[in-house]
């Protein structure tokens, strides 16, 4: 059966190829082209299909854990929530995690993966504190900050186009409490919103979902929720019992009608200005994990993310005209996630930098790509980027535009002949 993408789209045709060893590994590399690992199909788009795809999940063992240091070594077919399930207990958390556990090591550290504390925490990569690596030759390359630093910076966020990460040591944050102080704070438009995460960006979490269907006066008001741990010593983390939604959404079901009717709802449902919550981790970081399969209510033909980063000078301009440009549009996301970002790191093609990025949820449908070309170009004009983890329609121009560092990235991949082996549809499109 053929791998897809989260979104469920594109559908292609593909082989797998899973392997139980290094030579094994080393002989599918050596016998086959067009190749991309996969780590557990959390992307989005079609960064992790091609041709031929590299299943990675089932490599899957704790290698050992320092609890002194809070040091976890692991195969890159880990999954965050395997670390969390063992380590939460023992009072370690994750120093970055995205907005799903439900995702391996190895793709995190290809994704460069970031959360609701980049302001103060960057990316995944600033918790790796090494990584094996095997090259298209079938040599396996230690690679840390200090190492190989070149194919670390390639590697973390190169979308898994320098080869196949076979191992990681992660540095873990110590927490004494599996619940959050959750404060919620409710905005009336775009203006206070700003205010209101600038006036915050001292607290460790922070994400805001708008309501991207509000338009003149409304424009771009939010519940912004900010959060830190507690100090409570109550460690006894185990993840709830899903909700199930068992078949797929008639593609009527969601239009601007429900989206507008839940934005409402959702909005409306928070009365008070600032209110004040305690939180598990679970609800706190992974809420849409809770629901399994709960992408089927986007219908058969999938959906896609758009998401995109502004620097912080042009994010206010930018991304009133973005949320002007989809409210005249009347496709609505019920999920519209706006976040603050520090600095950049030095890895070529991370997405982060410093400023404020905006996540949409879409369904594919009739005038989706046309308006997402239109909002491409507002985000370049501004300086911003497209997320390649969340992308599986943007040009090689405006990839382009948003990556200054892309030659150096398709310099090292042809020194390594990387650029022979592994590629993705993704890759193809953008050209790397
Ligand atoms: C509900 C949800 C919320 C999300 N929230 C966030 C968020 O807040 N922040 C964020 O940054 N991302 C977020 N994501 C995106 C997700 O974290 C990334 O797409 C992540 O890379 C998925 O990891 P995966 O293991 O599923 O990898 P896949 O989707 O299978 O692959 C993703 C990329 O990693 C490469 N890769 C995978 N394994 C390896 C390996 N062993 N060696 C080399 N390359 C490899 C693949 O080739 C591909 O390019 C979210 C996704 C979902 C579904």
């Amino acid at each position: 059966m053929s791998l897809r993408s989260w979104g469920n789209y594109p559908k292609i045709n593909n082989r797998s190829f899973r392997f139980d060893g290094i030579s094994t590994l080393k002989k599918i590399i050596e016998n086959n082209n067009k190749l991309i690992p996969h780590g557990n199909g959390r992307s989005y788009g079609d960064s992790a299909l091609s041709e031929n795809i590299i299943t990675v999940k089932p490599h899957d063992l704790f290698i050992s854990f320092d609890d002194q240091q809070g040091i976890v070594h692991v195969q890159s077919g880990v999954l965050l929530s395997e670390i969390l399930a063992a380590l939460v207990p023992r009072g370690w958390f994750l120093k970055v995690t995205p907005g799903t556990k439900l995702i391996t090591v190895g793709g995190a550290i290809a994704s460069d993966v970031h959360g609701k504390n980049h302001h103060i925490a960057g990316c995944f990569s600033e918790s790796v504190e090494m990584f094996n690596l095997m090259l298209p030759d079938g040599k396996i390359i230690t690679c840390s900050k200090d190492e190989n630093t070149e194919l670390f910076k390639a590697t973390c966020g190169g979308m898994g186009l320098t080869g196949v990460i076979l191992d990681a040591k992660i540095s873990l944050k110590k927490i004494n409490s599996k619940f959050i102080n959750q404060t919620t704070i409710k905005t009336r438009n775009l203006k206070e919103t700003f205010e209101a995460f600038e006036n915050n960006k001292n607290k460790t979490y922070s994400v805001a979902w708008i309501d991207c269907l509000a338009k003149g006066s409304e424009l771009g008001r939010c519940l912004l929720m900010l959060g830190d741990f507690r100090d409570d010593g109550k460690l006894d983390y185990k993840t709830k019992k899903k909700l199930n939604i068992p078949f797929n959404f008639p593609s009527f079901a969601l239009n601007t009608l429900s989206v507008k009717a839940f934005n409402w709802l959702y909005y409306g449902k928070v009365k008070e200005t600032i209110s004040k919550q305690k939180v598990d981790i679970d609800t706190f970081f992974y809420p849409l994990d809770s629901l399994s399969n709960w992408k089927r209510i986007y219908g058969e033909n999938g959906f896609t993310q758009y998401q995109f980063i502004l620097p912080k000078e042009t994010s206010f301009e930018g991304l009133e005209k973005i949320l002007k440009t989809i409210a005249d549009s009347g496709k609505g996301s019920f999920l519209a996630v706006l976040k603050l970002y520090g600095k950049a790191n030095e890895n070529y093609l991370s997405f982060p930098m410093e400023g404020y990025s905006l996540a949409l949820d879409f369904k594919i449908e009739k005038g989706l790509f046309e308006l997402l070309e239109q909002l491409d170009k507002i985000v370049v004009h501004h300086g911003g980027r497209i997320y390649l983890a969340k992308d599986v329609r943007v040009s090689k121009i405006i990839f382009e535009q948003g990556y200054p560092q892309i030659d150096r990235f398709r310099a090292l991949r042809k020194k390594y002949n990387m650029n022979e082996k592994f590629n993705s549809l993704q890759s193809q499109r953008v050209g790397i």
